[in-house]
């Protein structure tokens, strides 16, 4: 609240009181002096000419000692008011004549003075020679109360009283005339207070005048409905930017991407606090400078991103480029970069601003892919390689058997091959379809309780054919009690296997191989080794990976598929067990270790008997082979033949049912893709004809996934063997089927 004391209105009431009462006084005061003067002077000379004229008059009177002249010359003053005494002296001074009225209040002083005039107070004095013929003859002497001071004093009171009822009515009139020019200001005040402090935002000062005020108080308002215009203006247009940027914000917290802004005049770039998270840096060490990206820029990528800024800024090009910059933590992960610069009238760019996104899982995908995609070209020209590499020496073995038809030894010797050779190709066929089951999750573990030796022998089986023609010395170091455990025999002897065929395989001729099986505590170790081409260090645990060789599989012989390792690991990895290389380095010869848990030893553990060789079952057993590939057939018969059975043969599924009517067959080696009706329909059927209870359904069929398995034991096979055929698995399968137990 304003002050009343500082009120202009009180200030300028001050200064004209002020003012007006000092120029009043100075000019009572001034007035009253020169009155008072003017009053003096006109009483002296009055008084002067009073006692001239007495002693004009008394002169003779003096002369001539006429005291009674003189007294009445005196007594004419009495007509002059104000005379309160006068005498005459004579020539010596002495008292002649007086003069007192009736009042008597003045008095007569005894001897005359010298002449001249005196004033004290309200009391005037006249001393005046009287001269005769030039002579003085005497003294006059008229005493005056003239009472000029009172007088002059009763007029400065009433001239005060004037002053002051002037000033009060002055007074009053500039207070009116003031009101009527603070009060609006004052107005317009207060509605600047009010809207000041958001009492009221739309009040407008009222117009009270036509004056100067009262223009003054219009533009007071059409400043305020200015000011209202603006502020609207402002809000509407800050509300657009508190959106614009809460969607910034937004999309700034939601975006995994790094923001910069670089402004080129200044030379200052600012980056996001994303930007320098994603880098894993802070403010100290990364600084908002254009030199703190080029710091953590690859060298490589230095170019390629100095390129695309110029293309951009130049040409206005789009600036998108892909880059390496380096974390905090020193490794290279790749950006995606991308920006926008603008340019002034002149067309010089004066800001730019953009974007980063990781890219490193993007890049490393990309990376994998064409590495991938690389090593399934490489994979199949292998693939062809290596299926293309068997069937040479197996025409050669044929051409062999045929120009050889005495069966001398060289047409065993082709026989051997041929045999290997089939043996590889269906290991590799057989490592295929396992590769594609374990990576789409069907494999399933056929686990018993099991004898390691079991798993050796069959291993040992596999791989002894390449071990032989390879001409390596081998050695197999078993223990004496054998170890058993929970497995899959026929998986364990793979990986077994392909442990032994690799030894075979990447040793030079006439190398050593050997096998050490032990137990270490709870677990079953086995250690292939060999005195081959050996592995480099780098390369030891990726040899496990799908595909991965230690040199190119094309320029060399001895190429597998890169698929051998990983299907070991994998298996191995199945059983709960592992499996590590060891190799001091090339030309060093590997060691390759599993170990898988086993079961406790057990005291008086019977002495493994290796299996008898399963015997043909008896002759004259009867087998029906169903395949619509004519040749896969008849070989199958002949064989069948070769060892007694007697055979019988379709070509498709419908001829199936009466012939096996007609030949009531012991077995049935059915195909399962055939003209007409399928495998599984024939297998339904038959098992539907009491006739064929006891008939022993073996499919012989290309797929071989659980799927395909579980399918036929629903349709009422017993088997389920792949092609081609091995006639040692058929065996005990063909045993079991005339009610002769499994193994016996
Ligand atoms: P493949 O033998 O079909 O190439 P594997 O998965 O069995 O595939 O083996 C992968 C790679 O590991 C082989 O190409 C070979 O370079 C290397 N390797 C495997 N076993 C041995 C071994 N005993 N001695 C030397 N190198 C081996």
């Amino acid at each position: 609240m304003r002050n009343p004391g500082r009120s202009i209105r009180s200030k300028l009431n001050a200064i004209l009181v002020v003012t007006t009462v000092t120029a009043l006084l100075l000019a009572a005061v001034a007035l009253f002096l020169l009155d008072l003067r003017r009053e003096l002077a006109d009483t002296q000379e009055d008084l002067v000419t009073q006692a001239d004229v007495i002693a004009l008059a008394s002169a003779a009177a003096l002369a001539f000692g006429d005291r009674k002249v003189a007294q009445e010359n005196l007594a004419t003053l009495r007509a002059k008011s104000g005379v309160t005494a006068a005498a005459l002296y004579d020539e010596n001074g002495k008292l002649f004549a007086t003069f007192q009225p009736d009042d008597a209040v003045g008095e007569v002083p005894a001897r005359a003075a010298a002449p001249g005039v005196r004033v004290r107070g309200d009391w005037a004095v006249a001393w005046r020679p009287v001269l005769s013929n030039q002579e003085r003859v005497g003294t006059v002497y008229v005493q005056l109360r003239h009472e000029r001071l009172a007088q002059a004093l009763a007029s400065v009171a009433g001239l005060v009283a004037i002053m002051g009822g002037s000033l009060l009515g002055a007074l009053l009139l500039s207070n009116r005339l003031q009101r009527s020019v603070t009060r609006p200001i004052l107005a317009v005040a207060e509605v600047a207070r009010k809207i000041l402090i958001g009492e009221a935002g739309g009040l407008r000062a009222p117009k009270t005048t036509q004056d100067e005020v009262g223009d003054l108080v219009d533009a007071f308002n059409a400043m305020l409905d200015e000011l209202d215009r603006r502020a609207r203006t402002l809000e509407a247009a800050n509300a657009a930017l508190r959106l614009s940027e809460a969607r910034y914000q937004l999309a700034v917290r939601g975006s995994s991407a790094g923001l910069w802004d670089w402004d080129l005049p200044a030379g200052t770039m600012f980056y996001s606090p994303r930007f320098k998270a994603l880098l894993g840096y802070g403010d100290v060490d990364f600084p908002d400078k254009p030199e703190s990206i080029d710091r953590v820029l690859h060298p490589d990528d230095r170019a390629a991103v100095r390129t695309a800024l110029r293309a951009h800024l130049r040409e206005r090009q789009p600036y998108q480029v892909e880059c390496r910059l380096r974390d905090a933590n020193g490794r290279w992960r790749w950006f995606f970069v991308a920006g926008a610069a603008l340019w002034d009238a002149q067309g010089r760019p004066y800001r730019m601003a953009g974007s980063v996104i990781e890219v490193t899982e993007r890049k490393q995908a990309e990376h994998e892919l064409q590495e991938s995609s690389r090593a399934k070209d490489e994979f199949i020209a292998t693939l062809a390689h290596e299926l293309r590499n068997p069937l040479a020496p197996i025409r050669t073995g044929l051409d062999i058997l045929k120009r050889d038809t005495g069966n001398g030894p060289v047409s065993q010797r082709a026989r051997a091959t041929m045999e290997r050779q089939l043996q590889h190709m269906i290991r590799l066929v057989d490592d295929l379809l396992d590769i594609s089951r374990i990576s789409s999750g069907k494999i399933r573990l056929d686990v018993s309780r099991i004898h390691l030796r079991s798993v050796v022998d069959s291993a040992l089986e596999i791989s002894r054919p390449a071990l032989s023609a390879a001409g390596h010395a081998f050695e197999a170091d078993l223990p004496d009690d054998d170890i058993e455990l929970m497995g899959d025999p026929t998986r364990l002897s793979q990986a077994l296997g392909n442990l032994l065929n690799n030894a075979a395989k990447y040793t030079p001729p006439g190398g050593r191989v050997a096998l050490r099986v032990r137990r270490e505590g709870d677990q079953a170790v086995l250690r292939v080794e060999d005195n081959g081409e050996g592995i480099p260090p780098g390369m030891l645990d990726r040899v496990f990976s799908l595909f991965a060789q230690v040199r190119s599989t094309l320029d060399r012989a001895q190429g597998g598929l890169g698929i051998g390792l990983y299907l070991v690991r994998s298996l191995v990895t199945m059983h709960g067990g592992s499996v590590v290389a060891e190799s001091a380095g090339p030309g060093q010869g590997s060691a390759f270790t599993v170990r898988l848990p086993c079961l406790p030893a057990q005291p008086a553990a019977p002495k493994h008997d290796a299996p008898a060789k399963a015997e043909w079952p008896d002759e004259g057993l009867k087998v029906l082979v169903v395949d619509d590939n004519v040749d896969a057939a008849e070989t199958l018969a002949l064989v069948l033949e070769m060892e007694g059975c007697r055979t019988r043969l379709v070509h498709d599924g419908l001829g199936a049912i009466p012939a096996a009517q007609e030949f009531a067959p012991d077995v049935v080696l059915l195909d399962i893709g055939l003209p007409g009706i399928n495998g599984y329909e024939v297998a339904a059927r038959l098992r539907a004809d009491a006739r064929f209870a006891d008939t022993v359904l073996v499919a012989i069929t290309g797929w071989g996934s659980e799927q395909d398995r579980r399918r036929a034991g629903e349709a009422g096979f017993d088997h389920h063997q792949t092609k081609p055929v091995d006639l040692e698995v058929l065996r005990p399968l063909l045993r079991r089927g005339r009610g002769v137990p499994p193994g016996a």
